[in-house]
């Protein structure tokens, strides 16, 4: 039975390829270090899942409403007020399993076949996939490490056509760690104010995992005029170590809101109660239990950024949020493959070699959009970036 063109159309991560092989010689036996993981290394903190245990005590364990409960959704209109400045009705919030479902329903709710989704690169795996699965096109606009892996204003109004019907924007970001200053974006909005058409998804995942000193903005603050074509997508995975409950949620124009919550009633209905009660909790609690991580992630985004430019070949800048290097190994790639040591020119040539000859898995950049470079995460503990810094020193040096 042939599969439909849909799925067809989507292809297998090459993250996944990388991440196999590591699993593989791990359970060989083999001494691995695994710089891949997307999710923070803390454990959730505990006034959350004590109410989510409490939760479940007092029975609070069977469907709410498909867009989330009132309490959530309260908690989320007054985190945008508080933390963005931003208004929000109830109408205007849709609580989903996840960031990614966030982003799923978004674009099954507006794109139609051929319509066209900027995405700049380096990008989140899950945007262009998604924009495939909506029969959309994605349209890549590359940044590199020379321009700080951010898009120009003159980037984006080259890639706009009449067809352009949502423009995605990750600040910080996953994998880049770039992060887009008031005026960049102020820049970018210009930009966008000229195009009525387009959508502006913007993705703020990694609002609190802020690396360099200044306060969080995003589109928004620098363009508030796109307030009514805009969808804020945030989640509480990675700001409160909560990757495994499911909970993301975003606050836009009702009518797009609307349909949203009908992709998702026909899909998955609500997301886990537990999980709202303590994504509540979360929002509403004491925020002081970010800082921490914050901090953990500041000392180890410095080490593995000297460690990883004191390596022949590789150049990383500071990441200003998220918890990723993005190193540009092309010299060391080229420098390689002229040696023969690996097979072709390629970052996941680099990567397979890195995994098989230092014992040190990491994501290949084009998995991203960006060949070349490769992703380490530094969400885990001092002693493994230690000894996966010394690992490749040593097998590159
Ligand atoms: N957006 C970005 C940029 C991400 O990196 C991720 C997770 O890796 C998500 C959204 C989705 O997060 P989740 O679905 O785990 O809430």
């Amino acid at each position: 039975m042939e599969l439909s063109k849909r799925v067809q159309a989507i292809k297998p991560s090459p993250t996944l390829a990388v991440t196999a092989r590591a699993a593989r010689l791990k359970a060989e036996g083999k001494d691995i270090i695994g710089l891949g993981a997307g999710e923070p290394d803390f454990d959730t903190p505990q006034h959350i899942k004590d109410a989510a245990v409490a939760a479940i005590q007092r029975g609070f364990t069977k469907y709410t409403a498909v867009g989330g409960t009132p309490g959530l959704k309260n908690a989320i209109i007054a985190k945008f007020k508080r933390e963005n400045g931003f208004d929000y009705t109830a109408g205007q919030i849709l609580v989903s399993c996840g960031g990614k479902q966030s982003f799923f329903n978004l674009t099954l709710s507006v794109i139609n076949p051929g319509d066209e989704v900027i995405i700049p690169a380096p990008y989140w795996v899950s945007y262009p996939d998604i924009v495939l699965i909506a029969e959309g096109k994605p349209v890549i606009v590359e940044a590199g490490i020379e321009q700080g892996f951010k898009i120009t204003a003159a980037q984006l109004e080259r890639a706009i056509t009449p067809k352009t019907r949502m423009f995605v924007i990750n600040s910080p970001s996953n994998p880049s760690g770039g992060v887009y200053t008031l005026d960049e974006l102020k820049a970018l909005g210009e930009v966008l104010l000229g195009h009525p058409h387009i959508l502006i998804a913007t993705d703020d995942m990694y609002e609190h995992i802020l690396l360099s000193e200044g306060k969080f903005v995003n589109i928004l603050n620098a363009c508030p005029a796109l307030y009514p074509r805009t969808v804020v997508l945030n989640g509480v995975s990675k700001a409160y170590a909560m990757t495994g409950w499911r909970i993301g949620y975003c606050a836009g124009p009702a009518h797009i809101i609307t349909a949203m919550e009908n992709v998702q009633s026909q899909s998955t209905s609500n997301p886990a109660s537990i999980s709202q009660v303590a994504a509540e909790t979360a929002l509403n609690g004491d925020q002081s239990c970010i800082t921490p991580m914050v901090e953990a992630f500041r000392q180890r985004n410095r080490f593995v950024t000297d460690a990883l430019n004191g390596i022949a070949g590789i150049r990383c800048l500071l990441s200003e949020g998220a918890f990723y290097a993005f190193a540009d190994a092309r010299e060391a790639i080229a420098r390689l493959h002229g040696n023969g040591m690996i097979k072709d020119r390629s970052d996941i040539a680099f990567s397979e070699y890195l995994l098989e000859q230092g014992g040190v898995a990491v994501v290949p950049g084009s998995a991203f959009g960006s060949e070349g470079y490769i992703r380490l995460s530094f969400a885990t503990a001092m002693s493994n970036l230690e000894g996966a810094l010394g690992r490749m020193a040593r097998l590159l040096g």
